[in-house]
């Protein structure tokens, strides 16, 4: 491909609020362009890079027995609303009505519609196990679509179904889709941790989350590596500490004027953050939440989600502080409390001595205030962050806890779609029995935005060989310069016929502007056509380590041709 003949445009400029490295990369290398929010063109260069993505994953998935399809985007809504999702699902489901008023959405997912699919075909236990998957367009109005690729209303995804008579053979199948998902991900040169995950509302029994490490990223998760335990952080149970062993002293009460945070208050009271007490006041749909827990502790809001079953809660504002409690944030306290506030206690505040706790005064905070004694405990509850250092809910060594992208999710539904379904089948007694389920999702695009994230500098992508959207940029220093020109273009002819995917810079740009964009665009080899050729000579660069080796015009093509092979073993 010649450049100066390319669908490729790059752009200096960073573009505003693109956060997160892959985002802002993607855009100014010309590999995605936006068109709203959380929606985006896959360009020419881009779409190379998928169709490599995906043809990994066919390829693994085909070896492990799945069987490709494709299901359609518009789905009627009485598929879901036999599962009862038409409801549940919520406002992340694009609803619309045809010309005759028949309501659909725009798959998001297709549990309904593989189920209803299986069970017009799958009547005898002969037909299964069976896996069926396709990589479609799928459509989520999410609440933040942010991060471009990572979160999108609409994207691309790889989704299979798997199909089997009871739980044992079921596990079989998600222990083959495990396998396949390892392929994969080491195929694609994405680090991944397979994590243990909520199994949420839906009821499965069994969940594991494919995490890329990543310093952008929204899920948390904590690995151990001592006993090699991975799980969503918000999964990691943190128990209870120990009843402090502290001596009880008297009760006073400070003036702390001024001190909103528990880091102002801390420096303040010369205490750590640990000894304060921290309070949250939370709206739960329409009713006051105030939520307790140790001032070095977080709240997980994933975790406080599971506890009330509910995602309608959002923090108090000031106003409603200041109504409530008569209080400003920073100094609410659990005295004094309004009977309609519910209190639920973090596990962290569980045990503790002569803590700082704030008393609905502003400007005033009590210093060894201690349970039982000075305030009472009321529900207790697993809501806090798990950090660093916590311990292992396995092996109790300290764990490690990272940010990155789930780019994988598999699950296993036993029945949950089947049976409302009436997915049956006949067992060899002649006995009906509902199909159970297990479904597998890679997020295809979102896998493109993490081998992004995981690979890049400050100047641009660095592709791993084996998804790069062309594996070699030949590039010429000066077009005006015949010699050059001529020794570039003979090497780009040969570097296609020898089959290499080659893109050749060949436009009327500066060196340094060519240099620019090939750091940026992060095509993994380079052979660049200067000066040397008056000595025979070009170089070969290497965009992910840096390397460069100087060889004869007439080696640079099956050098690199070698590089590029080991590069795909
Ligand atoms: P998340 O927790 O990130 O919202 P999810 O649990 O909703 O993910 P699944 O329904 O399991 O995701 O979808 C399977 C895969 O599709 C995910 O593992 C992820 O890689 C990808 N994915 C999900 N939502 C999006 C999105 N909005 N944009 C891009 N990829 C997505
Ligand atoms: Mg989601």
């Amino acid at each position: 491909m010649r450049w100066s003949r390319y669908f490729l445009y790059t752009s200096k400029e960073d573009p505003a609020e693109a956060e997160a490295p892959s985002h802002r990369l993607l855009l100014r290398a010309g590999f995605v362009k936006q068109v709203s929010a959380g929606v985006y063109e896959i360009l020419p260069a881009g779409w190379r890079v998928i169709r490599k993505i995906e043809s990994v994953i066919r390829k693994e998935m085909d070896r492990s027995g799945a069987q490709e399809l494709l299901l359609t985007v518009l789905n009627p809504a009485e598929l879901w609303k036999e599962t009862g999702r038409w409801d549940s699902y919520g406002d992340e489901l694009f609803r619309l009505k045809d010309r005759n008023s028949r309501e659909y959405c725009l798959g998001p997912t297709h549990e309904e519609e593989i189920t209803d699919l299986v069970r017009r075909f799958i009547r005898s236990y002969r037909q299964l196990p069976l896996i069926l998957y396709q990589i479609q367009v799928k459509f989520r109005d999410e609440k933040r679509p942010r991060f471009g690729l990572i979160r999108g209303r609409e994207f691309l995804m790889k989704d299979a179904y798997s199909f089997d008579t009871d739980e044992m053979s079921a596990m079989m199948s998600y222990e083959t889709m495990k396998f396949a998902y390892d392929r994969i991900f080491k195929k694609l040169r994405l680090n991944v941790v397979m994590a243990e995950a909520s199994v949420g509302n839906i009821g499965g029994s069994m969940s594991h989350e494919f995490i890329a490490p990543t310093e952008y990223g929204e899920a948390r998760f904590g690995y151990c590596e001592n006993c090699s335990y991975a799980a969503n952080a918000e999964i990691i149970p943190l128990p209870k500490p120990a009843q402090e062993s502290e001596e009880e002293r008297p009760l006073e009460k400070v003036k702390t004027p001024g001190t909103k945070t528990i880091e102002a208050l801390s420096d303040f009271l010369k205490v750590p953050p640990r000894k304060i007490l921290k309070a949250l006041l939370y709206r739960v749909k329409d009713e006051w939440l105030m939520v307790l827990i140790r001032g070095d502790r977080e709240v997980d809001e994933n975790k406080l989600e599971a506890v009330l079953g509910t995602d309608e809660f959002r923090l108090a504002t000031d106003e409603e502080v200041r109504e409530l409690l008569g209080t400003e944030k920073g100094f609410i306290g659990i005295f004094n409390l309004p009977d309609r506030i519910r209190t639920l206690w973090d596990n962290s505040v569980h045990g503790v001595k002569n803590m700082v706790v704030a008393l609905n005064e502003p400007d005033w905070h009590y210093v060894n205030a201690n349970p039982g004694r000075d305030f009472h405990y009321g529900e207790f509850a697993d809501l806090a962050q798990v950090a660093d250092g916590d311990p292992c809910p396995k092996c109790g060594s300290p764990l490690k806890v990272r940010t990155g992208l789930e780019v994988g999710h598999i699950f296993l539904l036993g029945t949950r779609y089947s049976e409302p379904m009436k997915a049956y089948y006949t067992d060899p007694e002649g006995k009906e029995r509902p199909i159970v389920m297990g479904c597998y999702g890679i997020g295809v695009s979102r896998v493109m935005a993490a081998i992004v994230e995981q690979n890049h500098d400050d100047k641009g992508i660095k592709w791993p060989t084996p998804v790069a959207p062309f594996e070699l940029e030949v590039l010429c220093l000066n077009m005006s310069d015949k010699d050059m020109a001529s020794v570039a273009e003979k090497i780009y002819m040969e570097a296609e016929e020898k089959g290499i995917e080659t893109i050749y810079d060949d436009r009327e740009e500066s060196a340094g502007f060519k240099f620019a964009d090939a750091d940026l665009v992060g095509f993994p080899y380079r052979i660049v056509v200067g000066k040397k050729v008056k000595e025979g000579k070009v170089e070969i660069q290497k965009r992910a380590t840096g390397e460069s080796w100087d060889v004869p015009v007439g080696e640079a093509v099956n050098r690199v041709k070698e590089l590029i092979e080991e590069d795909k073993r």
